[in-house]
């Protein structure tokens, strides 16, 4: 049984004060015993928030980081700081990521590893652009994603890690993805673990639905078979749009 998982990513929002506050109000809701929550606040905010969700069940992620352990990379963060930092899960490969800051799958597939290697728990991110859908490439591209980001890693690696599919002409635009459409290449992005790393890593590993998910349509996304989660941007910034979101999982 895949445990829903529903992550909030505050992108380049929120001070280290603002950040606590709503990392308190997260963690002072009812806790949904099916649903495991991380949040996502920027790196500055990491290490108070972590303190501040110490002992709940809400978990912290990195929106990024470098793949070398330490060295002269100015400006960068390592896996062994992220985890220092008390962070459990590391977002991958987000689309803005790709798009604002030229990572590709193999810079991904390098971070994806050190990520492992260090035990925190990749959110690997993947998704189409627009033109890339309207010209019947989401399939090819989600699967190159895929393929390029998992690349080397063992079934156990990739059935333990979280995948994010986030079409990237949903993201922040107010227009989801249809249940359906999302069901579709979730499900596809299933196949594709299943063909390189095994049925029983497909199974296991859970795979998030992002792009504009609020509270009126969580419920429905989060209903569909192959959607083990949501990464959720502009509404995991106010805690009653997020745990509206939650209460619909
Ligand atoms: P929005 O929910 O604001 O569309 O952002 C989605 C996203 O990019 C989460 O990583």
């Amino acid at each position: 049984m895949r445990k829903t998982i529903i992550a909030g990513n505050w992108k380049m929002h929120k001070t280290i004060a603002e950040a606590v506050t709503l990392a308190e109000a997260i963690k002072s809701q009812n806790p949904n015993p099916t649903v495991e929550i991380v949040i996502c606040p920027p790196f500055t905010a990491l290490a108070e928030v972590a303190k501040a969700v110490q002992g709940s069940p809400v978990a912290v992620a990195a929106q990024n980081m470098h793949w070398e352990v330490q060295g002269a990379f100015t400006g960068e963060v390592s896996p062994a700081m992220v985890k220092d930092a008390g962070c459990k899960y590391v977002v991958l490969g987000h689309s803005e990521r790709r798009q604002y800051f030229g990572e590709t799958d193999e810079t991904v597939n390098k971070k994806v590893k050190a990520a492992i290697a260090h035990e925190l728990i990749p959110i690997v991110c993947v998704g189409e652009t627009l033109e890339q859908r309207e010209a019947g490439q989401t399939e090819d591209v989600v699967a190159t994603q895929t393929k390029g980001g998992l690349a080397g890693l063992s079934a156990q690696e990739v059935a333990d890690l979280v995948i994010a599919y986030e079409p990237v002409w949903a993201i922040g635009t107010g227009r989801t993805a249809s249940d359906d459409d999302a069901q579709q290449v979730n499900a596809y992005i299933r196949s594709v673990v299943a063909e390189v790393f095994g049925k029983e890593a497909a199974e296991a590993v859970r795979i998030q639905y992002g792009g504009s998910v609020k509270p009126s349509n969580a419920e429905n996304l989060l209903a569909k078979g192959d959607i083990d989660g949501a990464l959720v941007g502009g509404a995991s910034l106010k805690i009653e749009d997020f745990q509206g979101i939650i209460d619909g999982a």
